[in-house]
């Protein structure tokens, strides 16, 4: 007999608030101590421990600090529910009894303070609570769990790592793989987009050779100036003449360096670009571009070798599949109530969830609101969001809706066929 998705909602979720203080718990004490990204270990430790004492498969040191848990409970799809596990290089200024003091060595040796302000400390208590849900309503489910916790969210490539370390030949390749992520909206709201919902983000290094001299004899040099201001303007061109205008693409040049002094030709100029695009076969087109038009500036300017170009940090565009979309906010609005579950054009920040699901698994990812909603509501919100040091999410109904969310999310796609 099929039972119907609030039934089994409603028996799984019957223990959330006996679970709470623990979860709470939990997410107090990674709020306190936070670790920076690549160094999630006592993090990791802490999840671990706690999958392994509900009876899951647990495996750690995945890309990194990564830790999967695997539930295997019959017959039915395999789903993965994501949290990632890092903090950022931020002082915190909530004032908050359980305000991070802590400080760390960042990547390349300086002491930095260290804060949880973009939730996902929010991330990872919520998902330890599913995981203790989920094992205790196994009757109200069939399949697979793998929940992935994932290391260097921040810095876009502890999700590459986990697949590059083995993800999806290791463990299960997943059905459908669902994230989840805090949101400076009031508690209760639930936002998504269904298609593509975040940008890509490729940020491209250019190191222009020219041959220095003297500003006053510029015919025995070869100016880097100029050649990296024409390539500027050509840069341009990319996305006026060569991206089909019913695309979306945005080239920006965001730094130039080169020279010291009015009278001195330098030896080379250094361009940052950021790219922003949604489809792979634009952004593809785009990055081409770059490449071709910094060679080919080079060659104009008959420089002495070629431009170094590096893409220094690459994630790609979120891509809510939209069947799967349509089925996870009907279930949501079931759960939650339709004004709560609210769809939203895409947003800017990038995400390197993409990663786990570039390999063809159909995925969702939707937002939640950890605001107080009338603190919201008092300051029109305009309230610190996510990488502010003021960030602080009203915590109760913040990690009841996470839990919640991805209970209902992961119930609805364990059922046996
Ligand atoms: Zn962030
Ligand atoms: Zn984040």
């Amino acid at each position: 007999m099929v039972r119907a998705l609030s039934e089994r909602a409603a028996s799984a979720l019957t223990r959330l608030d006996a679970l709470y203080p623990d979860i709470e718990a939990l997410y107090l004490d990674l709020h306190e101590h936070p670790e920076l990204s690549l160094q999630e270990e006592q993090t990791a430790a802490k999840v671990a421990a706690r999958l392994e004492a509900l009876g899951y498969e647990v495996a750690t040191g995945i890309g990194g600090t990564g830790v999967v848990g695997l539930l295997r409970n019959g017959s039915g799809p395999t789903v993965m529910l994501r949290a990632d596990m890092d903090a950022l290089p931020l002082e915190e200024k909530t004032g908050l009894p359980y305000a991070s003091k802590v400080t760390a060595k960042d990547r390349n040796g300086a002491l930095v303070p260290v804060m949880h302000a973009c939730g996902h400390d929010v991330h990872t208590a919520c998902l330890v609570g599913v995981a203790d849900l989920l094992a205790g309503a196994r009757a109200s489910w069939q399949g697979t769990l793998m929940l992935v916790f994932q290391p260097a969210e921040e810095v876009a490539n502890g999700a590459a790592a986990m697949v590059k370390d083995g993800l999806f030949t290791r463990f299960p390749k997943p059905d459908y793989a669902l994230g989840q992520h805090t949101t400076p909206h009031p508690t209760g709201m639930l936002t998504f987009c269904p298609g593509y919902a975040a940008s890509s983000c490729d940020n491209v290094t250019i190191r222009l050779f020219g041959q220095g001299g003297h500003g006053s004899m510029p015919q025995v040099t070869i100016d880097p100036v100029v050649m990296a201001a024409s390539l500027v303007m050509r840069l341009q061109t990319i996305v006026s003449r060569e991206v089909t205008p019913q695309e979306v693409a945005v080239v920006t040049v965001g730094s130039i360096k080169s020279g010291t002094k009015h009278n001195i030709i330098p030896d080379e100029a250094v361009l940052e670009l950021t790219v922003r695009t949604y489809k792979e076969e634009v952004r593809a087109l785009v990055l081409a571009a770059i490449e071709r038009m910094a060679k080919a500036e080079a060659l104009a300017s008959n420089a002495p070798k070629e431009p170094e170009i590096a893409l220094v940090d690459a994630t790609p565009s979120l891509y809510n599949d939209p069947d799967l979309t349509e089925r996870m906010t009907r279930a949501l609005r079931a759960y939650f109530g339709a004004e709560q579950v609210i769809q939203v054009p895409p947003m800017t920040p990038s995400e390197d969830f993409p990663y786990f699901t570039q390999e063809g698994v159909p995925s969702f990812f939707y937002d939640f609101g950890v605001i107080n909603a009338e603190q919201f509501k008092a300051a029109n919100g305009q309230v610190p969001a996510n990488h502010s040091p003021y960030f602080a999410p009203d915590r109760e109904p913040s990690l009841k809706m996470g839990m919640e969310a991805f209970t209902v999310s992961a119930l609805e796609l364990l059922q046996a066929s």
